[in-house]
């Protein structure tokens, strides 16, 4: 415990949060990637350590939330398919799609189960050979190689009723997306340590040349969080816009290679529609051609999905972080986290429910 207390230390926080204020001369508007990261800026209040000149906007580093309604309608269609199981994290299961949620489908009948991980769907799968299991993959680079073993393992055992409805996303062309988009406001990011433990952050280095933005690969603790926001604005302020790693005790150069090397076997990037992003190219992971077998859109060809309803829900702005939470009308009134109305309320990483959770009663 003591290395992480070392990173909840309120007196080397707030010491920090002392360097910013003496570092910064003018404004600067960053965005933090990671749902986890937004979680736990406004646990700490460590927005509210910055000088005012220092804007925080909250990415689409939810995997629950940027999931498209037309791919959950998919996961829908799948499960009211007979003999099938769908599979999926418990968050993902209550997002609702044009169709509805997965835990609408439960109540109508469907075989929708909740697990931990894909080898838990797998385990269901070698257990009951006479379904089709079909696990609901959603992530980023974190989640999809779990995904990747999941298929490989499946291969290895020639279990052929196991399959993927795959949902997962990268994050770099998402940056860059955001960064391309004419009323870009970020000018540094803070990229998700846990991602470049996975990836490293070498993939990074063209985005940050591109759009001369600084990126500093960022922890989750409050130490992390500043020491991250900190090195962003040094950057800023000399006018450098270059690739930091603040995460090197899990970010290693190059990342975790036998993770990747599992990505590269069974996936292929693919076209991806993000909510409220619109597509994003090779932003998604889908089976490669070797593994499409193991493919459930191939496999069973999920009907056409619908065209999702205007509704009230704003998560399409507060993703690309144009909007904050608490300029929606029903945030905490018609939407919370008992009844939401939208992704972003849905998921534990959601900055809906991050704001509901830590700042409702300033909402
Ligand atoms: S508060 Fe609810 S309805 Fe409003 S943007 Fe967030 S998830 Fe959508």
């Amino acid at each position: 415990m003591k290395y992480l207390d070392e990173y909840r230390d309120p007196a080397a926080a707030r010491r920090l949060a002392g360097a910013i204020r003496a570092r910064v001369t003018r404004p600067w508007t960053i965005m933090e990637i990671c749902g986890g990261q937004t979680h736990s800026l406004l646990r700490h209040g460590i927005d509210q350590m910055l000088p005012e000149q220092v804007t925080l906007l909250h990415g689409p580093g939810c995997p629950v939330c940027v999931t498209d309604a037309e791919i959950i309608d998919q996961a829908i269609a799948l499960a009211a398919t007979p003999g099938v199981t769908l599979c999926s994290f418990g968050d993902m299961l209550r997002v609702p799609g044009a169709a509805g949620s997965l835990l609408g489908a439960k109540a109508r009948g469907a075989d929708v189960r909740m697990v931990y991980s894909p080898l838990d769907a797998l385990a269901l799968a070698r257990a009951h050979p006479e379904r089709e299991v079909v696990f609901f993959a959603v992530g980023f680079e974190t989640t999809a190689p779990a995904s990747a073993i999941a298929v490989l393992q499946a291969e290895a055992a020639g279990v052929d009723n196991f399959s993927l409805l795959s949902a997962h996303v990268l994050v770099p062309p998402a940056i860059a997306a955001l960064l391309a988009a004419p009323d870009n406001a970020v000018q540094g990011f803070l990229a998700a340590g846990h991602v470049c433990t996975v990836m490293g952050d070498d993939e990074y280095r063209p985005i940050a040349s591109r759009f001369q933005v600084p990126i500093v690969v960022t922890g989750f603790e409050p130490v992390d969080l500043l020491q991250g926001i900190l090195a962003c604005l040094v950057q800023l302020e000399e006018g450098r816009a270059e690739v930091e790693n603040r995460y090197a005790r899990s970010v290693h150069p190059g990342g975790n290679a036998a993770a990747q090397a599992a990505l590269r076997r069974v996936f292929v990037p693919a076209p991806r529609t993000w909510r409220g992003m619109g597509e994003i190219a090779a932003s998604g992971l889908d089976l490669a051609p070797a593994y499409a077998r193991f493919d459930a859109r191939t496999r069973f060809r999920p009907a056409a999905p619908k065209a999702a309803p205007a509704g009230p829900c704003l998560s399409g702005d507060i993703l690309r972080g144009r909007l904050r939470p608490t300029v929606c009308p029903a945030f905490g009134t018609a939407c919370t986290p008992e009844h939401p109305l939208g992704a972003t309320m849905v998921s534990a990483e959601g900055a809906c429910a991050a704001y509901y959770r830590y700042r409702r009663a300033a909402a």
